[in-house]
Parts: C-alpha cells; structure tokens; sequence
C-alpha cells in the first residue's frame, strides 16, 4: 500500500538529519499533546456517532490508550454523504465559489497546518509512532507544500477549444465530479490527508474521508482547520471508523460518485467490486508493492548503502514503495552485504520523542506480529539472518532493524509485502537477468536502480514496469510528480498536474456556428 510517501530526497533527508543533531531548528517536542477532538465531523460540526460507539485509538510505543475516538458506521457515511451532496448542490456557496477562491481557502488550510505544524507532528508521533523529528521536519512541510501546490490550480485546470469537422465551436468544460469518498491508511496519516484533499477540493468536489482508524487524529484535528478557515459546511467530512464498516459503506454507496483508496492490495480488490456491485462510481487505487531496489558493481558504494538503507528503514519500513528487494550485482554482494548490515547495527530504535530517533514503534500489535510472522518465515525458508529478527524493547511495538541475505526469489520474504524494517538483499550476475526477476512481481509501485553508467541506467529503467523509478535516489517525492503504480499496485496515479484528472468529469460542449447572418 501506499501508503506511502516520503517525501525525503536523500540531500534532504540529510537536512533532516543535519536537524536531529542540532536539534535547534526543531522544537522540543511536548510529549503528551492534549487531545482537543474525537468525534465525528459532518457538516463543519463536531457528532457523537448515531450508535453511541467508540473505538479507542492507541499509542505504540506504549500499547497505552491515548483516548477513545466515536465510531462512524453506516448511518454516520449516510449522514456525511447528505451534507457533501447538499454541499455540492447547484447553487450552493461551493459551486457559486470563484475557483480563485477555492484556492484561497486551501492556501489559508495550508497556513493553519503550519502555524500549528509543531503541535501535529506530536499528535501524529502519538497515534503513529513515527519519530517527532521526522514528523516534524518531512511530514508536515509536505503537507503544506501539497496543499499549497494544488491551491494553485485551483483556477488554472483549463479545457480545450478543439476543431472538429464542420461549423462548430467545440470545447471543453473540466467540472468536478461530486461526492468523492476518500479511504486512506495510517502510515502517513496527515500526508495521506493531504494528497487526498488537495486535488479534490482544488477541482471543486466536496469529500467524505474515513480515515484509518490506527491513526485519527490528527486528521480531526485538520478537520478543525478546515472549518476555521471558512469552507463552507458539508464540503469535507471526516469519519474515524473501522474498514469493514465505515469504509464499506462509503465504497458501496449508491451516492458517492468517486472513491479514491490508499491501503492494501486485498482491500483494493474489494473496493473495485463495492463500485461493480452499487452505481460503478470512478475507483482509484494506491495499494502495494514488492519494489525492486538494484545496486549495479559500478555503482558509489557508500551512498547505494546508505540510500538502500533509508529505502527500506524509512517511516520504520512501512511505506508502500520501500526498496523491499535490494538486488545486488554479484561482484559486490559481499561487501555490500556486510555493510549494510553495519548500517542497520548503528539504527538508533526507541522513543520517538527522542530527537535523536531514527525508528519508533510499528503502528500496531497487528502489524507488529504480522513482521514478526514474516521474519520467522526467512528464517525458515533459509534466508541468511544478518542482523536483527526479533522484539527490539520490552513494551511498545519496537522490531530490531532486520536484514536477510542470500535470499531467493521464491521466498515469501521476496514476494509479500512485509511492512516493516526487514531487508531482503539478493544477487544478480546480469542486467537482463535483474531486469526479469525485478518485474517477476503482481505488482508495480515503484523501482531504483543505483549505476554511474547512464545507458545502464536507461536500459533498466524503461524495461521496470513501475509507475515510478528513481535512479541513485529513494523516495524522492514532490506534489508536482505523479505517483501510482502498474499492475497490482493500483489505478490512476496521484499528485502532479496527472492527479487532477481523477477529480474531473471532462464535458464537450458543441456549438453550431451559422455561416450567414440571419
Ligand atoms: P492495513 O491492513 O495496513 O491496515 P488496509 O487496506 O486494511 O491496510 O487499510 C487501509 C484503509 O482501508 C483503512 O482506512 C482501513 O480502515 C480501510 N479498510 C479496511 N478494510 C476495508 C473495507 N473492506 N472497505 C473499505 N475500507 C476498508
């Protein structure tokens, strides 16, 4: 799943560890944020869920409950679907609104996220676990920078003046599509937030989000920014809930007209048949990925360690594009494995208060046993264990920095996505054999490759079939590039000018111009 993104160039995630040790450009993190909102927000307004229910969300590095969150279901979907369908009516102050403006609220959005950036990053290392530095320092200024990039076409997302055969003037309206249902998972919650919103708000629809519910707060909090800044009511909704229920419910809504889904591959499958089975609405997908990282002989040996290190280990390995199959070409395996195995020895794990924290807790105990799950597997199916395998503190949901050699194609550490800080390092001898067995996946998220010969670089990839590749880099994100995957990995493709078309219905207008004056 994508749940991912980084958003972290190597360069700048030097910067950001540049910032962990001279902790002054970051604030001292206060490590017990209060909660200010936990229910459910529908209509700019703050509700108990129709069932009374609620859910508790946890702290992960302490299996400890932050506090108890109300659990939207069906009716509470039924009741956000009315407010984003009236808000969306002709008429209605969201369709009156200048597209200009439009992009003043989302540039204000944009300003509130980061008067009060500090304060989000510690909620979301809270509920997450993601290292407050990281948060603070990569999470947040995309967020803004994503907001404030879709801001900007707010009012330039023109059509077209098209010739067609004949007497006619023919163009093009870009109108927004309508009620957008959005799902989105908890490795970057605030991030997810963001990519979902900016395009759909930009392009003028309005939204009904559930969001995951590992991860909720800081989206309410968000939700609170939104209504302080002036959108109109109805026009985002956000629903803390669980998958089957509330997101089941948005999927087959019979009056939801879009449903963009970040998760996993499985979900991804059930979303595709909701929309079969209710009123076809437009589905796209950001689900998972095996993603193949190749360091080539020729590669700069220090830097192909160190950013294969940070394509794995980033956001404590859950991030749907990790470099979870680093390919290593044969002359260097030796060495390339031993060093890497150095490098995930000196992984600073603990507390993610802790500035100098590389990597915090799993999200969750689920996931956290499913990790420890697949590390018994390597171990089993004979992968060489270099270091790690194993609980990395005594409460919390802390795993050693894992990495296994010698493995092969056919193990389920090679093939399934694991989601956590566990490496697989295999050896190629050539590049068409590397380039066979790095597509030899259902999916197609994303792919590196790491030479200083550029037809080599070439060569490999225009052969990937990955909707991104980076060549001597890893995660290297910005709003204005688009990201999405081939195959299993998904449908469509998120961020950029690209993931405005996602939100847009394209209507033609044709005109028959008269010859002669009447
Ligand atoms: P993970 O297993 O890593 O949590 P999921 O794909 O289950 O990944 O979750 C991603 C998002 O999808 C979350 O918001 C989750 O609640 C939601 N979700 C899970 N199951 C369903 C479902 N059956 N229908 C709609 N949304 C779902």
């Amino acid at each position: 799943m994508l749940r991912t993104v980084i958003t972290a160039s190597l360069p700048r995630l030097s910067r950001v560890l540049t910032c962990l040790y001279s902790a002054s450009a970051i604030p001292k993190p206060n490590t017990q944020p209060e909660v200010h909102y936990n229910k459910l927000f529908i209509n700019n307004d703050w509700q108990d869920a129709v069932s009374g229910r609620s859910f508790p969300t946890i702290n992960p590095a302490t299996g400890e409950v932050i506090c108890q969150v109300a659990e939207a279901d069906k009716a509470d979907v039924d009741k956000a679907v009315k407010a984003a369908r009236n808000a969306f009516k002709l008429g209605s102050p969201w369709r009156r609104m200048d597209a200009s403006d439009r992009g003043l609220l989302l540039n204000r959005l944009a300003d509130a996220i980061e008067r009060d950036a500090a304060y989000l990053a510690e909620l979301e290392t809270l509920d997450n676990g993601k290292p407050y530095a990281i948060a603070y320092s990569v999470d947040l200024p995309n967020v803004v920078k994503c907001l404030r990039y879709y801001a900007g076409w707010a009012d330039k997302w023109e059509g077209k003046t098209i010739p067609i055969d004949g007497d006619y003037f023919c163009y093009t309206r870009h109108e927004p599509i309508g009620v957008c249902g959005q799902i989105i998972p908890w490795n970057f919650p605030l991030l997810m937030q963001a990519w979902k919103l900016g395009p759909a708000l930009a392009t003028g629809n309005t939204v009904v989000m559930k969001v995951a519910e590992q991860t909720p707060l800081t989206a309410l909090y968000v939700a609170s920014l939104i209504k302080e800044v002036g959108f109109p009511e109805g026009v985002v909704n956000i629903l803390p809930g669980m998958g089957s229920s509330a997101g089941a419910a948005i999927a087959a809504h019979m009056d939801v007209d879009k449903l963009a889904f970040t998760g996993s591959t499985e979900v991804g499958h059930l979303i595709q048949q909701a929309s079969g089975k209710s009123n076809l609405k437009k589905v796209t997908l950001e689900l998972g990925g095996k993603s193949p990282n190749i360091i080539m002989s020729d590669a700069n040996m220090e830097d192909a360690v160190e950013q294969s290190h940070f394509a794995l280990f980033f956001n404590q390995g859950q991030c749907c594009c990790a470099g979870s199959r680093t390919y290593v070409q044969a002359d260097i395996y030796d060495e390339f494995l031993e060093r890497s195995t150095v490098r995930a020895k000196r992984r600073v794990v603990g507390d993610p208060f802790n500035l100098n924290t590389e990597q915090g807790p799993q999200v969750d105990e689920e996931q956290f046993k499913k990790i420890l799950g697949y590390i018994s597997s390597g171990k089993r199916e004979g992968a060489k264990l270099m270091c790690g395998g194993g609980e990395a503190a005594d409460r919390g949901y802390f795993i050693q920095p894992t990495i296994f050699g010698d493995v092969q194609d056919n193990m389920t550490i090679a093939r399934e996505e694991i989601f956590g800080p566990v490496m697989q390092i295999l050896k190629f001898k050539t590049l068409e054999e590397v380039v066979e067995r790095a597509n030899d996946t259902k999916y197609g998220l994303a792919a590196a490759v790491f030479t200083r010969d550029i037809d080599k670089a070439h060569y490999i990839s225009n052969r990937l079939r990955a909707g991104t590749v980076w060549i001597n880099c890893y995660d290297v994100f910005g709003a204005q590039a688009p990201f999405g995957g081939y195959k299993a990995s998904g449908n469509g493709r998120e961020l950029g000018e690209y993931g405005l078309d996602n939100y847009t219905e394209v209507k033609t207008v044709t005109i028959k111009v008269p010859q002669k004056n009447s």
